[in-house]
């Protein structure tokens, strides 16, 4: 069975119990959490959140850059006025390099993938630095609270990183 079939008969037990249909668009804890995609992390079960609670901007690494374009509407739009950025132990960006990757694409693909920063890190602690500063001081982004966590996988923890 595929995923996608295995994710159809998921749902339908989700839906059958479904009760939050009317939440209002905005999210009512008015927070963004940039987090990393990675799959042993979850960001809703980790961090106490319910639907209609945040949003949730997830991508390899939970880099602020990656997520300005969704956060400038988060905060524009949809009125969210404080930020998390969560990244995580044993983050696969630790793995690689942009030349490493860039040299992959270029072999198995066929492709030229130089124009593109992938944004992998050597320090997980300053990575998580590095997205509070940009984020502190991009133009784009209004003045409100930015605190980064880094999630430990082993145990389930988070630490503040400052
Ligand atoms: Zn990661």
């Amino acid at each position: 069975m595929s995923v996608a079939r295995e994710v159809e008969s998921a749902n339908a037990k989700y839906a059958a119990s479904f009760n939050k249909g009317d939440l209002p668009l905005p999210p009512a804890r008015k927070v963004a959490i940039v987090a990393c995609m990675d799959a042993r992390l979850d960001p809703a079960r980790a961090l106490g959140l319910e639907e209609g609670d945040a949003h949730v901007i997830r991508n390899a690494g939970g880099r602020a850059t990656d997520a300005l374009r969704s956060i400038v509407i988060s905060q524009q739009l949809l009125g969210t006025r404080e930020i998390i950025v969560l990244h995580h132990t044993d983050c696969g960006m630790l793995t690689f390099t942009d030349d490493v990757i860039r040299h992959k694409i270029r072999t198995d693909l066929k492709q030229n993938a130089d124009h593109i920063a992938f944004l992998p890190f050597g320090d997980l602690r300053q990575s998580v630095l590095d997205d509070l500063a940009i984020l502190k001081d991009s133009e784009l982004v209004l003045n409100v609270p930015v605190t980064g966590y880094l999630y430990e996988v082993e145990t389930g923890r988070i630490v503040k990183v400052e």
